[in-house]
């Protein structure tokens, strides 16, 4: 498969790299690691007239703490993620994210910055222009037809990606850079629910994705990402959930203070079980409450068979990985 033609810019710095996208005027794609835009770009999902690489803005590239928020560039790769001492040590859950996207191979060259702003994906949408040819162009690709729900104007495609449920748990922020200036907001803000354009910055707000900011965890918080994949070698997740608590200690053992479960790989975007939430505040951490929460975060979901796994084997999935991720994140022995 080869590439249409396209123009290609190395801004230095964020400022110019703005002002490029700005010029294009809606027909570009921003570049970072590659690893998903190239193969969409292959398979004629997007023919953009220009492609702005952030690879040679510097400053994206750094991860630090400061004033109790640990700062992490758009372009650091999963790599770099990994070998941060600073996440090893105060934010475990990311590295487990991290760890758990792609392959070796793939992590050198993935950015965080790139998951974050991952494309949903779609049996009948992430396929070759041959195989798409067989059928009316759907919804997202810029036809009229969803073969999904066969609503005509409307995208159920699923979001796949594994870091950006451990940052919504952490209560992270993204800063985005545009031609408005630069704004911060809550990651769960960025997403839009809509499976055609998942965030804001497809949605065509002309932004690029700056940093990401977490909050510094407190020493009572314990977070864990559980994933789960058909392939444990290489694989986007079927589900994947970050659970965070707060626990407090009783004379009755550990209780939750505080609490954020996000599931990835069910709906268009990361989905935030509040039910289960609210089943688990100022309780007892007990097998029997951890299993009813399992049961209720799993009907919060609402998967849509957009692969080839049924949506009621997903809700299956989700009780077993929110367990398991609650008895890990509670410390709660087997
Ligand atoms: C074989 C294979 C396996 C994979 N497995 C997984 C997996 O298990 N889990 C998973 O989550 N992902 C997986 N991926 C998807 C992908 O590799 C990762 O999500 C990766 O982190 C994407 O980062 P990237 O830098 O390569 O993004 P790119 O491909 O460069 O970009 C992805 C999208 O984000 C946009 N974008 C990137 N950076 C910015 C920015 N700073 N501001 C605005 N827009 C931006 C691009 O325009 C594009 O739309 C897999 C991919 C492959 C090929
Ligand atoms: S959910 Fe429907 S519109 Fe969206 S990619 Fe799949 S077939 Fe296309």
């Amino acid at each position: 498969m080869r590439l249409l033609e396209f123009d290609y810019f190395e801004p230095r710095n964020l400022e110019d790299a703005v002002t490029k996208v700005r010029e294009f005027d809606g027909n570009y794609q921003i570049i970072a690691g590659g690893t998903d835009l190239l193969t969409a770009l292959k398979q004629r999902l997007s023919a953009p007239a220009g492609l702005v690489s952030l690879d040679h803005i510097s400053s994206l590239k750094d991860i630090w703490e400061e004033d109790d928020v640990i700062t992490i560039g758009a372009m650091c790769t999963l790599e770099d993620v990994l070998s941060s001492s600073l996440i090893a040590e105060k934010l475990p859950a990311l590295n487990q994210a991290a760890w758990d996207v792609g392959s070796p191979l793939l992590r050198p060259l993935a950015t965080i910055g790139g998951n974050i702003c991952l494309n949903t994906r779609c049996r009948f949408y992430n396929q070759s222009s041959f195989w798409r040819s067989s059928r009316d162009t759907c919804y997202k690709a810029g036809g009229n037809i969803c073969h999904v729900t066969n609503k005509r104007d409307s995208c159920v495609a699923t979001f796949s990606a594994d870091i950006p449920p451990v940052l919504i748990a952490h209560g992270a922020r993204v800063r985005l850079a545009g031609p408005k200036g630069v704004r911060t907001l809550p990651l769960e803000q960025f997403y839009t629910a809509d499976g055609r354009f998942p965030h804001v910055i497809m949605a065509g707000s002309g932004e690029i994705l700056q940093e990401i900011e977490v909050p510094l965890p407190a020493p009572q918080v314990s977070c864990v990402y559980h994933k789960f994949r058909m392939r444990e070698s290489i694989d986007f997740p079927v589900l994947g959930v970050a659970v965070m608590l707060k626990l407090g200690e009783k004379k009755s053992g550990k209780y939750c203070e505080d609490a954020c479960l996000v599931i990835t790989g069910a709906e268009p975007a990361p989905v935030e079980a509040v039910q289960a939430r609210e089943e688990l505040l100022h309780r007892r951490l007990e097998p029997g409450l951890l299993a009813r929460v399992a049961e209720i975060a799993a009907s919060e979901i609402h998967p849509i068979k957009t692969s080839l796994i049924s949506p009621r084997y997903k809700r299956e999935i989700a009780k077993i990985i929110v367990t398991d991720a609650l008895k890990k994140a509670g410390g709660i022995e087997e």
